[in-house]
């Protein structure tokens, strides 16, 4: 697989780019040193239908679906979604704050968005997410561990890990060894 990079605004080279109003500033002097593992699908459980491309960008047409109805009002993004193919979509620069944890508490420090990237995996916590994920996700961990060394070996970490009481995501199916092996190898 092509080596992604990233250049000095934070952008990945080479890859789609959707731009979302849904960020602002990482507060002074924060250094980007966590990965957040997401899972997500609109409606639940369907794949495809670019509906989560428009969510972040605050166009889901509330008539299209009812659950629809309950998130349209939501103003959330993540740094990058990586769909069922492993193509990788990038909304909100790194360098810039992504709206993707809410309250949340990462090795005794909350507010995670501060300090972490956030990438969604279209998905289900209960079905397995497609092999090709697993390969465009470490690909991308790869490219942020080296733009952004202070992402330690030990600092990936699922939404559900972050935000244990609201969150099952990227739940059950998603396989945490499959991602290692591919990290290490
Ligand atoms: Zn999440």
């Amino acid at each position: 697989m092509t080596k992604l990079l990233i250049d000095d605004a934070g952008w990945l080279q080479s890859t789609e780019v959707i731009r979302s109003p849904n960020f602002d500033a990482r507060p002074d002097n924060t250094q980007i040193k966590l990965i957040v593992v997401h899972g997500i699908s609109l409606p639940p459980g369907e794949y495809g239908g670019g509906h989560i491309q428009e969510f972040f960008c605050n166009n889901l047409d509330a008539g299209a679906h009812s659950y629809f109805e309950s998130i349209c009002e939501l103003t959330v993004s993540a740094h990058c979604l990586i769909e069922r193919s492993g193509n990788v979509i990038q909304f909100v620069s790194f360098l810039d704050r992504a709206w993707h944890a809410g309250a949340s508490e990462w090795c005794g420090e909350t507010a995670c968005n501060d300090f972490s990237v956030g990438i969604e995996l279209e998905g289900s916590d209960d079905q397995a997410y497609a092999e090709p994920q697993y390969r465009g996700l470490a690909n991308l961990v790869a490219a942020l561990r080296s733009r952004y060394p202070a992402i330690d070996a030990e600092a990936i970490a699922g939404h559900c890990d972050i935000a244990p009481a609201r969150k099952t995501d990227p739940g059950p199916a998603f396989d945490w060894a499959r991602l290692n092996r591919l990290l290490v190898g």
